[in-house]
C-alpha cells in the first residue's frame, strides 16, 4: 500500500454519496416521507433495517418491502417517486467537509466531482449542497453510462485538462470508485464511508482513510 501522494498530483475527483455527505442523511428523511405516504410509520425502521442489511446498491429495496407487506406492485414506482423527486433537499454539508474542500481548492488543487445514481436526485442533491463553489467539474455516471464503465471517469478527468496520473480519486465504495480510475492510472484513495465500511478489501485503492479530514494532511505536502 502507498502512503505518499504521488507529488505530481493536480486534481482531486470525488465521490457524493458516503463521501462528501453520509447517504444516511439523505435516505432517512425520504424513507420518513414514504412511511407518511403509506401512514405507516413501522415502514420507515422497516426500510432503515433493509437498507443497512443491503445497501443502496441493492436495487429491490421497495420490490422485496412491498412483497413482505403485501402491498401492490404499482406501490414500488409510488416510492421510487418520493425517493427521487424534488428540486431540492433539505441536506448540507459537514462544515468540517467544507473545510477540507475550500483548503484543497485555495491550495491548488483542480476539484471535480463525478457521482453515479438517479440523475434528477443527484443533480437536486448537487444545487442543495451548492456544490458548484468548489468543483470546477459536475459529472454524473448516468449521462454515459454507470460508474462500471471508463467513460464517465475519462469525461470528468479530460473537463477538467488534466491526466489520469495527474489525479486523485476518493471514495467509498470499493469497486465502483475505485476499479476504473485505478486502471486508467489515477491515484486511488477510499474512504471508509458507512454503508461499505464492512468491506475492508479493496484491489484498487492506494491509500485507505477512515475520515474526511484526513485528506487535508495526506494533501498538505503536494
Ligand atoms: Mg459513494
Amino acid at each position: 500500500m502507498v502512503k505518499v501522494i504521488p507529488k505530481n498530483i493536480r486534481a482531486i475527483i470525488f465521490d457524493l454519496d458516503d463521501t462528501l455527505i453520509p447517504t444516511r442523511k439523505f435516505i432517512e428523511p425520504r424513507f420518513k416521507q414514504i412511511a407518511d405516504f403509506l401512514k405507516d410509520p413501522s415502514a420507515f425502521g422497516e426500510l432503515v433495517s433493509l437498507w443497512e442489511e443491503k445497501t443502496s446498491k441493492y436495487p429491490y429495496l421497495f420490490d422485496d418491502f412491498c412483497k413482505s407487506r403485501g402491498l401492490p406492485k404499482d406501490m414500488v414506482v409510488k416510492m421510487v417517486k418520493i425517493m427521487n423527486s424534488g428540486e431540492t433537499f433539505e441536506i448540507s454539508l459537514d462544515p468540517d467537509v467544507k473545510s477540507v474542500l475550500s483548503y484543497l481548492k485555495n491550495h491548488g488543487f483542480v476539484l471535480g466531482l463525478l457521482t453515479g445514481g438517479n440523475l434528477v436526485r443527484q443533480k437536486a442533491k448537487v444545487k442543495s449542497l451548492e456544490l458548484d463553489r468548489w468543483f470546477s467539474s459536475v459529472m454524473y455516471a448516468k449521462e454515459y453510462s454507470s460508474k462500471l464503465s471508463s467513460a464517465p471517469f475519462k469525461a470528468v478527468v479530460d473537463s477538467l485538462g488534466v491526466k489520469f496520473e495527474e489525479t486523485a480519486f476518493v471514495g467509498d465504495d470499493p469497486v465502483n470508485d475505485m476499479k476504473p480510475p485505478k486502471l486508467l492510472g489515477a491515484f486511488c484513495i477510499r474512504l471508509y464511508g458507512e454503508e461499505f465500511s464492512f468491506d475492508r478489501s479493496c484491489d484498487f485503492s492506494d491509500l485507505e482513510i477512515n475520515s474526511f479530514n484526513e485528506l487535508r494532511e495526506i494533501f498538505q505536502g503536494v
